[in-house]
């Protein structure tokens, strides 16, 4: 059985298309469905729906062999116990650092909300500064409005949200796709099938 991890929602509906050049394509519609182990049309193939930020845990630990995850969950978890093994270029989006419309610097320490508390240390150690990092898990926005913090990084798509919120995107800390990783063991165990799957993957792309 080969067993892939990934997350409901963007990276799933675009995942979809790229599995199914691959002739792996889900039997139950998942938007119904409430089953987090979902057969596939290959009988040896099924995938896990579990929590983005969960996938390297799967992973890792190889309950899954593979998984499909954000490059943004990915420098967070920061593990070297798997493999990236292929850029998808999907859910494509921008790790921004973002703070209310026409604020300036304050006098002191910055004061930074996010759910990225490792990117965000480096980030700022690689640029110098001195800041307070919070970790919030959610709503970032209203960190900045509330004046829990002075700016946020999160995830920026078109940047509506930040925009509705009277928020504005700032300085680029990383281009963010999704990556196919793998378990190292799996990789060992199923090299010619993982192999085969990641060339049909390549090609799609
Ligand atoms: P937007 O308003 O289009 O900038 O979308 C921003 C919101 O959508 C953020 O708060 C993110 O939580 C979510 N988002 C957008 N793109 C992605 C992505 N590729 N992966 C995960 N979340 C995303």
């Amino acid at each position: 059985m080969l067993t892939i991890a990934l997350s409901k929602g963007r990276i799933f509906d675009d995942a979809l298309p790229l599995l199914a050049e691959a002739n792996i394509v889900p039997i139950e519609n998942q938007n119904k469905s409430r089953k987090l182990i979902i057969p596939t049309t290959q009988d040896d193939v099924r995938l896990l729906i579990v929590r983005a930020t969960d996938v390297p845990t799967y992973v890792e630990h190889g309950a899954a062999d593979l998984g499909i995850a954000g490059k943004d969950v990915l420098m967070e978890y920061g593990s070297l116990n798997l493999y990236e093994i292929l850029d998808l270029r999907i859910a494509m989006c921008k790790l921004m650092t973002a703070g209310r419309i026409g604020h300036t610097k304050p006098k002191g320490r910055l004061r930074v909300a996010t759910k990225f508390v490792k990117v965000a240390k480096r980030y700022y150690v690689e640029h110098g500064s001195q800041v307070d990092i919070m970790k919030l898990y959610g709503s970032m926005e209203l960190a900045p409005l509330l004046g829990l913090a002075d700016k946020i990084i999160d995830v920026v798509d078109t940047g509506n949200t930040l925009l509705a919120n009277g928020l504005e995107p700032q300085d680029l800390v990383a281009n963010i796709s999704s990556y196919l990783i793998a378990n190292k063991a799996s990789m060992k165990m199923q090299y010619a099938r993982i192999q085969a799957l990641i060339s049909t993957l390549r090609k799609a792309l």
